[in-house]
């Protein structure tokens, strides 16, 4: 039987967002995504991340520093004894330097495209999935792949909307 999981945002969700994020160096972790995270983990559920990268379209960083950042972070989760089944992103842009990343792709959000592929992959139900992010077109992607859909704001504490998430999991 498929399961629910819950997938995340990366820049101003789990990771504080200081400008194009691609420098190991610039890491830190939101308040609160350790204790996130290892709910989930605690809890059983998978956790993925969904992340429009289009800095890589841009040509502000190359993949392998992306590929390098996630490494870390990655390293940095299991520290804190974490797993993060996997990572997904989106490296286009309507701006990108070249027409082969300019290209309205299907996987940068709002598009749900990153969700479902993680899906498929994974074998994840995404009626019974949330998605947690901090901007519009991160709720438009979680609904359009069919998950609930979690807002971080000011004034949401990321452990509280995680709580949540796992009750609709678990209620599904
Ligand atoms: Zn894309």
């Amino acid at each position: 039987m498929k399961k629910g999981a819950v997938f995340f945002d990366r820049d101003d969700t789990l990771v504080k967002d200081t400008g194009y994020m691609y420098k190991i160096a610039d890491f830190q972790w939101m308040d609160g995504a350790l204790v996130a995270l290892k709910q989930l983990c605690d809890a059983g559920i998978a956790v993925f991340i969904v992340t429009n990268q289009g800095g890589i379209g841009k040509g502000l960083f190359t993949r392998q520093q992306m590929q390098a950042f996630h490494t870390h972070l990655l390293k940095e989760a299991k520290k804190a004894d974490i797993t993060i089944t996997d990572i997904a992103y989106c490296p286009h842009h309507p701006e990108a330097v070249t027409a082969e990343m300019a290209i309205p792709c299907a996987c940068r959000k709002p598009e749900p495209g990153m969700l479902r592929q993680l899906a498929r992959k994974w074998d994840i139900d995404l009626g019974q999935s949330v998605m947690i992010g901090d901007r519009p077109s991160d709720i438009e992607a979680g609904k359009r792949a069919g998950c609930t859909a979690l807002q971080l704001t000011d004034d949401t504490y990321l452990p509280d909307l995680v709580t949540a998430a796992i009750d609709i999991i678990k209620k599904a």
